[in-house]
């Protein structure tokens, strides 16, 4: 390991590894720490249509397995463990990883975020066979079929709206009787012919053995069970930025992701983000390769406008640690 990195990438789904093959070519020597669940949310999916290049679609993990040997051909380094903790205080910036602090002059945060999950019977054993947590990534699988949408908020509605299109019915199961979602998404819901809405309801169990066949549902008023027959469930109840680390280090928003000021900028200078990390709207794997190449070319030319360090590296860390 360099005395310190020119960049270190903290995750390994598509934004950081697109910030890793560009930094890379861009002769920066990347280091990535690639997370104990390396490869991020497309590890979790199954087939990937909507991912240019691939016309005849492409299953999640290997395209995050070729994301990887292209980083690595232009030489990026990995440490397969998570980020234990960082810290941005001074220069250089500072990642733990394996029990050891890495130092860097900058820092990409490429952490992505994770779908909640319900947590009931059946649900992570039949994930990508039929439960899923993103309808533009398995909508088109359930073409003709009977799906069901849990979640009241923006995304349940975008979700539902999304698989309307394509599905023959949609059952949005909701355990409250009043939507979160704003205004206008819950007009759009309400309003379309093959949305339908079941109320004060949660979603005890996925059944189905090799794919999903229906849930059990439970009438949180009246206490009521009943089987709802169905070949796909989308769980749409939020997502969670995996920030924790970074709290007190860079700026979060209310809901923990990362605040961004342009040139993929976060609020600590010399850090960056790209990805889910920041972005709450888009969350698709190509949006977020996109951000990962427009960081690492902002570090680049970052990084060239440095001046050059001062105290030799090594120096200032021991400075800053009371060495
Ligand atoms: P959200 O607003 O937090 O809504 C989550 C929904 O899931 C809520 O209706 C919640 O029910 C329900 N829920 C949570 N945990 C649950 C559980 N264990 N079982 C059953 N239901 C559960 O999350 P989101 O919809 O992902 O939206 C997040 C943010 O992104 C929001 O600010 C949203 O406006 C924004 N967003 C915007 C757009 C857009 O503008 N097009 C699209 C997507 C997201 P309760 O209502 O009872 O709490």
């Amino acid at each position: 390991m360099a005395a310190v990195e020119n960049v270190v990438i903290i995750g390994s789904g598509p934004a950081g590894l697109t910030a890793a093959l560009y930094a890379a070519r861009a002769g920066l020597e990347p280091l990535v720490v690639a997370g104990f669940q390396a490869g991020g949310q497309l590890m979790l999916t199954t087939e990937v249509e909507n991912f240019p290049g691939f016309p005849d679609g492409i299953m999640g993990p290997e395209l995050m397995t070729r994301m990887r040997q292209q980083a690595q051909r232009f030489g990026t380094r990995f440490i397969d463990a998570d980020a234990d903790e960082v810290d941005f205080s001074g220069h250089p910036l500072r990642v733990k990883a394996q029990g050891c602090w890495i130092d860097a002059r900058a820092v990409i945060i490429a952490t992505g975020a994770s779908a909640r999950w319900l947590g009931v019977p059946g649900e992570e054993r039949l994930r990508g066979h039929g439960v899923s947590s993103c309808a533009t990534c398995d909508g088109f699988f359930f073409r003709e079929r009977d799906v069901v949408v849990v979640g009241g908020g923006d995304s349940a509605m975008e979700e539902a709206l999304f698989l309307a299109n394509l599905c023959r019915s949609v059952t949005v199961v909701h355990r409250r009787r009043e939507l979160r979602a704003s205004r206008i998404m819950q007009e759009r819901a309400l309003n379309h012919p093959r949305i339908r809405f079941i109320w004060d309801t949660v979603v005890e169990e996925i059944l189905g053995d090799d794919r999903v066949t229906g849930v059990r549902l439970r009438n949180v008023q009246t206490g009521e069970t009943r089987d709802l027959a169905c070949d796909a469930v989308f769980v749409a109840i939020g997502h969670q930025p995996n920030t924790a680390i970074f709290r007190g280090q860079v700026e979060l928003d209310q809901d923990g992701y990362v605040r961004m000021y342009p040139g993929m900028r976060t609020s600590r200078e010399g850090v960056f983000v790209a990805g889910d990390a920041e972005d709450r709207r888009y969350r698709q794997a190509i949006t977020a390769a996109a951000a990962g190449c427009k960081a690492a070319m902002e570090v680049e030319r970052w990084l060239a406008e440095q001046p050059l360090e001062p105290t030799a590296p090594a120096d200032a860390a021991a400075a800053r640690d009371g060495r």
